[in-house]
């Protein structure tokens, strides 16, 4: 490509609202701009990295035996309203009406509509398993839409998911997924682990999360420094249950007389760390009071515990659907996972249990009437615990450290939770009608975009792998009004790209500072610069990943670099 024709405009300054690098350089390089909040357009350049990182995507799908179809973005309500997410996903959901007072929502995911799509057109064991992906547009209202492409509002994810007749045949794919996932990563050049997900069900196998290391990650890895243990604890919960002994937790009034209880009493109550609860959760499950703890750091728990609180106006939630809230694999949740429906109590009085058993969030103010010795007793803990930097692994393997991580791909085995609420139901070899058993599997293919500009660049731009480069060579030659340059330039445009090389000439009139200015931003692997020499037959070459420079005859150039 010419580099006259492209629409890449590049900026000097830092824009002002971009708080990480990848933002930062993907905007100063042209690759995309900001259209509203957490919804970005790809320019060319940028464009061209989404579609490398979409064909590795396209090639692993294919290995691990999936199937490539694509679903609408606009999806009716009542598929939502027969799985029971419109009630409980809450305000991340986009909604809206046709014309006819219809109601829709665009699809932050798409279970709803693949497992309505597979219900209606398989019947049998015999057309199962079944893998099926794409890779597509979502939408999520996210709370705080920020870094770019890593928390859009509209994002490119690859979805897949696989329809079974039995566990085994679901763990078989789901290990083909991972290993897929692996491959996708590693070829992107990531640095990433794959780590549990629910770090609650201790070596839990139903879950995992692709994480790329980055200390501007949301999410907390803890992991083991000899083993491969590894696991999310963005979210981990513990549960403890805890029976009522007192008045009914209503008509709870706040006060500003402080607490007499600090949050060490609390949380030695609890027998956790005050850093352990700084957030908390109650459900009622029958007669009992649940709480949930969520540790991590407080941003990151502000976020999903104000999610979870969005959705408290449900009035009943199944089981289910609070651990979708979670974002908790099902059972992992003790005393949640076993109950059929569970209350989800008014905020007051969560926010009444919060300060009475973990300490005021709010200084100065406490609930009256709530005391945890009198209204409570701790009936019994589950064994799920938070892991702690320095504690032994749970594998028995080594010593547990804590990064940071940003998620890009997560798997996820589903169970019949959608094919029962949805009725896809196969007959299986007896003739018996049986729930379809689902696995899904999601990356984000945007925000995988971003995770690589994240971890590769430095003070003068972008320094892409060549597997996701938006261009191999990039072309300048100094001064396109020599001659020699310009034709030596156009020469070489012309046969490295007969040699299946993909190639930016920089045609355009521009002061050389300009051009390598933008070339550094671009971040493309090798430069190839046309200049002085040129009439000797030489051309210098630098490799941008490592700064390496040389000077190589024109005759030479496609071995040098190949
Ligand atoms: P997060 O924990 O970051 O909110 P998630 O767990 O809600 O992500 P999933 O439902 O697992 O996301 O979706 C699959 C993948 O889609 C994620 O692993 C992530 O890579 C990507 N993704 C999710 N939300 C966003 C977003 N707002 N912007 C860009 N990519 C996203
Ligand atoms: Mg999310
Ligand atoms: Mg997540
Ligand atoms: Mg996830």
């Amino acid at each position: 490509m010419k580099q006259s024709m492209l629409f890449s405009p590049t900026l000097r300054e830092v824009p002002s609202d971009a708080e990480v690098r990848s933002h930062q350089l993907l905007l100063r390089a042209g690759f995309m701009r900001q259209n509203a909040s957490g919804i970005y357009s790809f320019l060319p350049m940028g464009l061209r990295v989404l579609q490398k990182v979409e064909q590795i995507i396209r090639e692993e799908m294919e290995n691990a035996g999936a199937v490539e179809l694509l679903m609408p973005a606009l999806q009716p309500a009542e598929l939502w309203q027969d799985s029971g997410r419109w009630y409980s996903y809450g305000p991340e959901l986009m909604r809206m009406r046709d014309r006819h007072e219809r109601e829709f929502a665009l699809g932050a995911t798409h279970e709803e509509v693949i497992t309505s799509l597979v219900r209606d057109e398989v019947k049998s064991y015999k057309k199962l398993p079944l893998t099926l992906y794409q890779i597509q547009t979502k939408f999520r209202d996210e709370k705080r839409p920020r870094f770019g492409l890593l928390r859009g509002r509209e994002f490119l994810m690859k979805d897949a998911y696989s329809f079974h007749d039995s566990q085994e045949s679901l763990g078989d794919v789901y290990d083909k997924m991972y290993a897929a996932y692996s491959n996708v990563f590693r070829r992107c050049g990531l640095n990433f682990r794959a780590v549990i997900a629910d770090s609650g069900a201790m070596g839990g196998k139903d879950t995992h999360e692709f994480m790329v290391l980055s200390d501007i990650g949301e999410d907390t890895i803890a992991y083991s420094d000899t083993s491969s243990y590894a696991a999310n604890i963005e979210m981990a919960p513990v549960a403890a249950t805890y029976e009522k002994s007192g008045e009914p937790l209503n008509g709870l009034e706040k006060t500003a007389t402080p607490d007499q209880k600090s949050i060490e009493e609390v949380s030695g109550f609890l027998g956790l760390t005050a850093a352990q609860c700084i957030k908390s959760m109650v459900f009622r499950v029958d007669d009992k009071f649940v709480l949930v703890l969520v540790r991590g750091d407080h941003e990151v728990n502000d976020i999903k515990v104000k999610n979870l609180y969005g959705a408290s106006v449900v009035e009943l939630a199944s089981a289910e659907e609070v651990q979708d809230l979670l974002g908790c694999a099902v059972g992992s949740l003790g005393p949640i996972g076993v109950a059929d429906k569970v209350e989800v109590i008014a905020d007051h009085a969560v926010e009444a249990v919060v300060n009475g058993c973990c300490g005021a969030n709010e200084e100065g103010f406490h609930y009256v009437n709530v005391n945890p010795d009198r209204d409570f007793t701790v009936s019994q803990y589950t064994d799920l615990r938070f892991i702690q930097e320095g504690d032994a692994s749970p594998d028995g393997q080594g010593t547990i450290r804590f990064a940071r991580g940003i998620e890009v791909g997560h798997v996820f085995k589903l169970g019949t939770r959608y094919s029962e609420a949805m009725g896809a139901t196969y007959l299986d070899e007896n003739g018996r009608t049986q729930p379809m058993i689902m696995g899904c599997y999601g990356i984000g293919v945007s925000r995988t975009v971003a995770a690589v500009a994240e971890q590769f660049n430095d003070e003068n731009g972008l320094k892409w792998p060549v597997a996701v480069a938006p261009f191999h060579v990039h072309l300048i030659p100094v001064n396109m009004k020599t001659d020699v340059q310009r034709e030596t330039a156009e020469t070489l445009y012309t046969s490295l790209r007969g040699q299946g090389f993909e190639v930016l000439l920089d045609d355009r009139q521009e002061r050389p500072g300009v051009k390598f200015a933008d070339s550094d931003l671009f971040g493309i692997p090798v430069r190839v610069t046309v200049g002085k020499k040129a009439e000797e037959g030489i051309v210098e070459v630098k490799v941008r990943e490592t700064g390496e420079i040389a000077e190589i005859p024109v005759s030479e150039l496609h071995t040098y670099i190949a």
